[in-house]
């Protein structure tokens, strides 16, 4: 558990009184903090891995609206905000997290069907989410730095892995950053992780990759910190504007 000064210190604030050389000394110490964790020497930047949901689109309102209807049609309570909490879960998982609460069982097959129908209608219905703002403004400036940035998502949709889940029960867990540095040809301490949801910052971390929490939603800062988030952004907008200082921090700190 970080104490809260520490989690305090990584909280990026935007406040004027808060000059580059602070932000760079603050970067600094929290990737020597993960270089000493990972025994690297440094972290070779080649690829920006972003989770889409509440990342690069405004789009967990719209999910977490969608959770809380759906599931109030079926006589149960999961609110917008716990939607945030669950967020990269498997729709399965989900609905039976909150059905044992709620009603002390889990669902069986064709309701967890339905309810995900439900959830899935609901969330066509409203309207299209937006790019977050800043996202297109850090994502150009990536692609000039020469970097790579990939998009890595555990979106609600009905997904292979929950067909997988189904039928291979408590077997396959969702190793998004894992694979995407498979994918690439890249090492974990080639890359970093952009992440908005608790279990979304917990996978980048699992997979040793420094891993930055952008705070898009409802839930305390404390709750991304809490799950091993190097250092959390109040926003994406916010992300955009000290781009350059965090990626002259990746590029120059080492051991
Ligand atoms: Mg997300």
């Amino acid at each position: 558990m970080k104490s809260t000064l520490s989690s305090t210190r990584k909280v990026h604030s935007c406040n004027a009184c808060l000059n580059i050389i602070n932000h760079i000394i603050m970067f600094q110490q929290e990737i020597n903090q993960y270089l000493t964790t990972h025994h690297y020497t440094r972290i070779d930047l080649k690829a920006v891995l972003f989770d889409m949901d509440g990342v690069l689109f405004d789009s967990m309102k719209n999910h977490a609206t969608a959770w809380h209807e759906a599931m109030k049609q079926y006589g149960m309570s999961l609110s917008r905000e716990e939607a945030y909490l669950h967020e990269g879960r498997t729709g399965e998982a989900t609905i039976n997290i909150v059905s044992q609460r709620e009603r002390g069982y889990e669902a069986d097959e064709e309701e967890i069907k339905r309810i995900y129908q439900t959830k899935s209608d609901i969330f066509n219905q409203l309207p299209k989410a937006d790019p977050m703002p800043g996202a297109f403004e850090v994502l150009k400036k990536i692609k000039a730095d020469g970097l790579i940035p990939m998009v890595v998502t555990g979106s609600g949709q009905l997904s292979l892995l929950d067909k997988l889940n189904h039928y291979f029960p408590d077997i396959f867990q969702r190793e998004p950053y894992l694979m995407a540095l498979q994918k690439a040809g890249i090492q974990a301490n080639e890359a970093v992780v952009i992440e908005n949801a608790p279990l979304g910052v917990r996978a980048g971390v699992a997979a040793g990759i420094f891993t930055i929490a952008l705070n898009t939603g409802p839930l305390p800062n404390d709750v991304l910190l809490q799950e091993g988030a190097n250092i959390l952004f109040p926003s994406m907008a916010a992300f955009n504007e000290n781009w350059e200082t965090c990626r002259q921090s990746l590029q120059d700190t080492s051991l």
